[in-house]
């Protein structure tokens, strides 16, 4: 049962390599990039068909051993979420919304046929991994310890139907301030070669598919010096859905703040949809809805789009300098970082980081 699930037993099994406090904090104090260095434990939950979720572990950071027929290893059923901790000035640890990534991954599980891990035992295994790894959280100013949970299919089997066992997973690593040298505008790169997503596809799941689509786009977004890709909707090619691993807003002159509607193939970002909250509650005009992509264009050329920002746990909230493309280059490269993305950013950070009340209870204590 739900309730049983919640409330299973973990086995804290302390890993006897874990490196020194003194080693941990010359790491913590070095350049720590993203996604590069782990701490010392992780979570493993296993789950079957006969026993549901069952042998809940805390322990030593390392290789999983999988059969090779796993499932996951040849259909890619597999899926994950990204969330953060955050050390509060008084030291104490806190996440951001964990009940909304919770039920995204419910949502994603549903879609790749995988098992429901119920919102408590999710919230519960951040929380032991938080307990035995605390010291991993940095305290730098814009540090956080991004936490990694995923699920894939383990079941040996050939056949192509959903597996019949599962593991649920959650390593951490450490972060800096995503902009180590101060919030910088990035570049994006339109691809109309490409789509990331299908109708009726597994574009509003969070699940490596998605990603792995994503890389060869990717990568010529990088060889144009761009740092993500915009991807457009699958069907007409003509609106805005979202970038490779960020949501995206554009701010009008006149006040309105604007982002593509779900439509099925977007992922639901929690970053998303914590701006619309605090801009509504602002008393911004907010719209979500279909943006075709000559909006953006002739809007950033006439000026009445005064400012374009991509928003994502990772890097927050991003200010977009230039959008390019084959034959395609609008926006300033250099303009400065407008008011609205600054607002909307600091507005983020300063619950996130405890700098002001948290009035939407969206801080939970790890
Ligand atoms: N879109 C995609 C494709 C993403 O990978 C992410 C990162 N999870 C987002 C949007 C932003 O979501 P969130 O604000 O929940 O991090």
């Amino acid at each position: 049962s739900l309730a049983a699930d919640a409330s299973l037993a973990f086995r804290v099994i302390p890993s006897d390599h874990a490196r020194s406090e003194a080693e941990r904090d010359r790491i913590l104090a070095g350049e720590l990039g993203f996604g590069r260095y782990f701490t010392d434990h992780m979570v493993a939950i296993q789950w079957d068909a006969e026993r549901g979720w069952h042998d809940a572990q805390v322990r030593a950071y390392g290789p999983l051993a999988l059969d090779p027929a796993a499932a996951v290893l040849h259909y890619g059923q597999e899926i994950f979420e990204g969330i953060k901790a955050y050390r509060h000035a008084d030291g104490s640890i806190w996440t951001f919304r964990p009940e909304a990534n919770a039920r995204r991954l419910q949502r994603s599980a549903a879609r790749l046929a995988m098992p429901q891990l119920p919102e408590a035992l999710f919230l519960e295994s951040l929380r032991q991994l938080i307990a035995i790894d605390h010291g991993w959280v940095p305290s730098a100013p814009e540090s956080s310890l991004y936490l990694r949970p995923f699920m894939i299919a383990t079941e040996a089997f050939l056949g192509v139907r959903p597996a019949r066992a599962a593991g649920y997973y959650v390593i951490a690593s450490p972060a800096g301030a995503y902009f180590a040298k101060g919030l910088a505008p990035v570049s994006i790169w339109l691809s109309r070669e490409y789509a990331r997503a299908a109708k009726g596809g597994t574009g509003a799941a969070k699940c490596g598919g998605n990603y792995a689509a994503s890389l060869l786009p990717q990568q010529e977004a990088y060889a144009n010096g761009c740092s993500q890709v915009l991807f457009l909707d699958p069907v007409e090619g003509r609106y805005l859905e979202e970038l490779g691993g960020m949501n995206v807003f554009l701010v009008y002159r006149d006040g309105r703040l604007v982002t593509p509607a779900l439509s099925g193939s977007i992922l639901e970002g929690v970053t998303r949809d914590s701006i619309l909250q605090l801009a509504r509650e602002r008393g911004m005009p907010v719209e979500e809805r279909r943006v075709a992509i000559d909006e953006w264009i002739e809007g950033v050329s006439s000026g009445a789009i005064s400012e374009v920002f991509a928003c994502g746990t990772a890097a927050v909230v991003t200010p977009i300098g230039q959008l390019k493309g084959k034959d395609l280059a609008v926006g300033d490269p250099d303009a400065p970082i407008g008011p609205v993305t600054l607002a909307i950013r600091q507005a983020l950070t300063d619950i996130q980081y405890g700098r002001v009340a948290d009035t939407h209870g969206w801080m939970v204590r790890l």
